[in-house]
C-alpha cells in the first residue's frame, strides 16, 4: 500500500470514530426522549388520580392550574387535561383562556416581557428580553464584534510590521512547495527543486 491509499484508510477510520460519536449522541437525544414522553405520561395518570379525589371531596379543579398545564406543557395531551376537569377534550381551549402570558425579562431585570403564543408548542419563538435589555444585548453584540475586527486588523499590522522589519533585514527569500502524496511543505529554489534534495548533489 502505497502512502496516498494508507492516508485515505486513516481518514475513512477518523470518519468511522465521529460518525461513532454522533450515534452516541442521537441515541442520547432518543433516551431523553423517550423519558420525556414517559414523564409526561406520569403526569396525566396523576392528573386523572387527582381528577377522581377532587370530584370526590366535590371541589372543582383548579382553571388556572388547568390554563399552566395546557400553555406550558405541549407534552400533556389535551385529553388529560380534559380529564381531571371533567370536560370534553374540545371543551378545554374555552376555560385555558388565550396565550397571553407576562413573564419576568430573563435578564433578571425586574420588567417583564409580554408572551403571545399562538398555539401551545409556541414557547420557542416568544420574547425572552425585554425592549431594554434586547437592546442593550444587541448594543454589546455590536460592541463584542468591533473589538474582535479591532484585535484581528492589530494582529494583522503586527504580522505586516514583522514581515517589513524581515524584508528590511534582507532575510534570504526561499519559495515553499507542496508535493503530492508528500507529507509537510518544502523549501524549493528557484527552479523548483527542494532544497534538500539540492544539497544531496
Ligand atoms: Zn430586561
Amino acid at each position: 500500500m502505497n502512502d496516498d491509499a494508507a492516508r485515505l484508510e486513516a481518514e475513512y477510520a477518523i470518519l468511522a470514530q465521529k460518525l461513532e460519536a454522533l450515534d452516541r449522541e442521537v441515541a442520547a437525544r432518543n433516551d431523553a426522549k423517550r423519558r420525556t414522553i414517559d414523564a409526561a405520561r406520569e403526569v396525566g395518570a396523576q392528573l386523572a388520580r387527582l381528577g377522581h379525589a377532587a370530584e370526590l371531596a366535590d371541589v372543582s379543579f383548579d382553571h388556572d392550574l388547568a390554563r399552566r398545564l395546557y400553555w406550558n406543557y405541549p407534552d400533556l395531551h389535551v385529553a388529560e387535561i380534559a380529564n381531571p376537569m371533567r370536560v370534553h377534550e374540545g371543551q378545554v381551549s374555552r376555560y385555558v383562556g388565550s396565550g397571553e402570558f407576562e413573564k419576568p425579562c430573563f435578564n433578571g431585570c425586574g420588567r417583564t416581557v409580554v408572551w403571545h403564543m399562538r398555539n401551545r408548542t409556541d414557547a420557542q419563538r416568544q420574547p425572552r428580553y425585554c425592549p431594554e435589555c434586547q437592546r442593550e444585548r444587541e448594543l454589546q453584540r455590536e460592541r463584542d464584534l468591533r473589538a474582535m475586527r479591532a484585535r484581528e486588523e492589530a494582529e494583522h499590522r503586527e504580522s505586516v510590521e514583522a514581515l517589513r522589519a524581515a524584508v528590511d533585514a534582507g532575510v534570504e527569500i526561499r519559495r515553499y512547495a507542496d508535493f503530492p502524496g508528500v507529507p509537510h511543505t518544502w523549501a524549493v529554489d528557484e527552479n523548483g527543486v527542494p532544497l534538500v534534495l539540492r544539497d544531496e548533489r
